[in-house]
């Protein structure tokens, strides 16, 4: 459901309530730096509007997936890997360890990655 929910952490940092180093910003969207960071650039870009996951957010209002990918890259050229390149990842469900039910996706890079397998 879009929304704000006080139980749902993405939603508190939407509404100021936990700090976060905010990289970059829309009327829709929000990104900023992962608290654990697993590469030398690791930002993550949310809808404001609370969706648990990618395809439900695909689902429920497939232009603010759209805005969700642009603003993606818009995080890789702030955050200056978008020439060196950059991982997206989404984590979906329990198998993927997702631990935040809020829609976001991971934009990593600034060095090499480890490869997929
Ligand atoms: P997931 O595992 O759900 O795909 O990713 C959740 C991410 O949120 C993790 O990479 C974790 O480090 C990050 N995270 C958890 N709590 C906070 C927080 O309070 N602030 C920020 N900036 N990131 C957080
Ligand atoms: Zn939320």
């Amino acid at each position: 459901m879009p929304g704000v929910t006080s139980d749902c952490l993405f939603c508190r940092i939407v509404a100021g309530e936990i700090p976060a180093t905010v990289v970059y910003e829309t009327e829709a969207i929000l990104a900023f730096r992962d608290i654990a960071p697993k590469a030398p650039v690791h930002s993550l870009v949310i809808t404001k509007a609370h969706h648990a996951d990618l395809p439900a957010l695909a689902r429920a209002d497939p232009e603010l997936a759209s805005e969700l990918l642009t603003g993606a890259a818009e995080v890789a050229k702030a955050e200056g890997v978008a020439d060196s390149g950059y991982r997206l990842v989404f984590n979906i469900g329990p198998d993927s360890g997702q631990e935040v039910a809020h829609v976001h996706a991971h934009v990593l890079g600034g060095g090499r990655l480890g490869g997929m397998g």
